[in-house]
């Protein structure tokens, strides 16, 4: 199933996609994408439905994909050409960091460049979503914890990042910097999370254009190791970090500036499209 959030900010409904993409209301039947929704027992409840019996939504603007997001968790440093490319080492283990949770925005909600900022980049990346509470899982069990896969746009400030003292979370918290969806895809519909294409444009030029193939720890390790140290809850996020193409890897380095439109995707998952403006 593709799982989606329709309306304006605040006031979205929880949608499905049919198979003739079509967006479907399931406000009968859940109140929101999050929680128990999501949960295994939730998920085959909704793949019972016969979409066509739902009343169909004009398309309209796309929440992000999952609410009631408690922890949005990212890895640093993922994919070894990613690593190389910053002219960091590959970790012994993942490097984990927080993104606050109200930098969580829709797929194509414009992005914001804080005050100040001089070097926003991107980063498309494999969001996972939690449904199940996982604590002390083991890597076998763990993707039985995961609801499924959406595209994560791990927006990055990286002077805040990385020239203002201490670690990386006030280089990734601003507001808008975190994109997730257009849809949350069922893990049914996803046959190996470590073998999809990740791509990402920067006004038409292709900037990424990766695959989870070469992620270092993979979305059932990264699931299992969190757990050892958090409990991870239904709607918490998980972004797995990104390929390479990011601005601050080129010679010279690139960054946003406002009115440039960023495009990317992951095959199964669909795309996200953001113009970035100055936050005022
Ligand atoms: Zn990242």
């Amino acid at each position: 199933m593709k799982l989606m959030r329709v309306g304006e900010i605040g006031q979205e409904k929880p949608a499905m996609l049919d198979a003739d993409g079509k967006i479907r209301d399931l406000s009968g039947h859940v109140s929101d994408i999050a929680g128990a929704a999501i949960s295994p027992e939730g998920l085959a409840k909704l793949a019972a439905l016969d979409p066509k019996t739902l009343p169909e939504l004009q398309p309209g603007r796309i929440g992000a994909c999952v609410a009631g997001t408690g922890k949005f968790i990212c890895i640093g440093l993922n994919f070894s050409d990613h690593a190389a490319e910053t002219g960091a080492a590959v970790p012994p283990e993942p490097v984990i960091f927080m993104k606050a949770t109200s930098a969580i925005v829709g797929p194509n909600d414009n992005v914001l460049i804080p005050r100040g900022s001089e070097k926003t980049d991107w980063e498309v990346e494999l969001g996972v979503v939690i449904g199940k509470t996982a604590k002390y899982v083991s890597e076998a069990d763990a993707l039985d914890y995961v609801a499924g896969y959406c595209v994560s746009h791990d927006v990055s400030e990286r002077a805040f990042q990385t020239e203002r003292a201490g670690q990386w979370t006030k280089g990734k918290s601003c507001d808008t910097f975190g994109p997730i969806g257009p849809w949350l895809v069922t893990k049914d519909e996803i046959a190996d999370p470590q073998n999809l294409g990740m791509w990402l444009k920067v006004n038409g030029e292709t900037m990424q254009n990766g695959s989870s193939k070469t992620m270092v720890y993979g979305v059932a390790f990264v699931v299992s190791y969190l757990s050892q140290f958090m409990s991870l809850h239904p709607g918490d996020v998980i972004s797995t970090g990104t390929p390479p193409g990011v601005g601050m890897g080129m010679k010279p380095q690139r960054f946003l500036r406002a009115g440039d439109v960023v495009e990317l995707g992951i095959e199964g998952l669909g795309t996200q499209k953001q113009t970035f403006q100055a936050d005022l």
